[in-house]
């Protein structure tokens, strides 16, 4: 199966911040984020037998919290991770742009938690998303833009107020890249989590700490 890359870290993101995590990072995307910070030609060729392997290796070298399948959007490889999924011997975490709900659902069964993207723009497949993590260890997070705006904040807000009111939701300041050129401002920060707040979310704010700390 075609893989991005496949490494140990600290989970940079989230309400799982600083955990020691195992990356199976697949390539390519099913959306277009101005902002993204994947490289969608860059991925190589590997057998199950030798994910599981490396896999062991990184589990034999120092515990880890749980083994992450991240992207591009893993969800596009829901048969791979089904492939896999029975075979790894730690917990199961997904991080995923919520688009793929059908995909997603497939694989709920060998997930322990599930990092589910808000994409202002795809909040159809953002609510059916959210409809299947309802009862399962999840949280949002929505990377603010500097154009990111109350409209896009009030029709995530009106759907997590229907579905699952106190999931944890978190902001995360874009870093910069590709397209975006300047992070977004303090003040627009503090205004958006402001108005969360008032519309009732549990708002965390959480910059992408593992690039602070120069770790993949
Ligand atoms: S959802 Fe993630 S991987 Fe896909 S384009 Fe956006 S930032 Fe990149």
């Amino acid at each position: 199966m075609k893989l991005a890359e496949i490494f140990s870290s600290i989970q940079g993101e989230g309400l799982y911040v600083g955990v020691r995590q195992i990356f199976v990072r697949f390539p390519k995307c099913n959306i277009v984020c101005a902002y993204c910070d994947e490289d969608d030609l860059a991925y190589s060729e590997w057998s199950t037998p030798a994910i599981l392997k490396k896999i062991g290796e990184f589990v034999a070298a120092v515990p880890h919290h749980s083994v992450s399948f991240t992207g591009g959007e893993p969800c596009l490889y829901a048969h791979h991770i089904l492939e896999l999924a029975p075979q790894i011997p730690l917990p199961l975490f997904l991080e995923t742009n919520g688009t793929l709900p059908e995909k997603m659902a497939s694989l709920l069964p060998y997930l322990s938690f599930v990092s589910l993207d808000y994409k202002p723009g795809h909040e159809d497949t953002f609510e059916q998303s959210l409809e299947l993590v309802r009862h399962s260890n999840s949280y949002i997070k929505w990377v603010l833009c500097p154009d990111s705006s109350e409209n896009e904040l009030e029709r995530m807000a009106a759907i997590v107020k229907r579905v699952v009111p106190r999931i944890p939701v978190f902001f995360q300041p874009v870093t910069p890249c590709r397209d975006v050129h300047e992070t977004i401002s303090p003040e627009r920060i503090l205004a958006l989590t402001d108005l969360a707040l008032r519309l009732g979310l549990s708002v965390r704010v959480v910059p992408q700490t593992h690039k602070q700390i120069g770790l993949p």
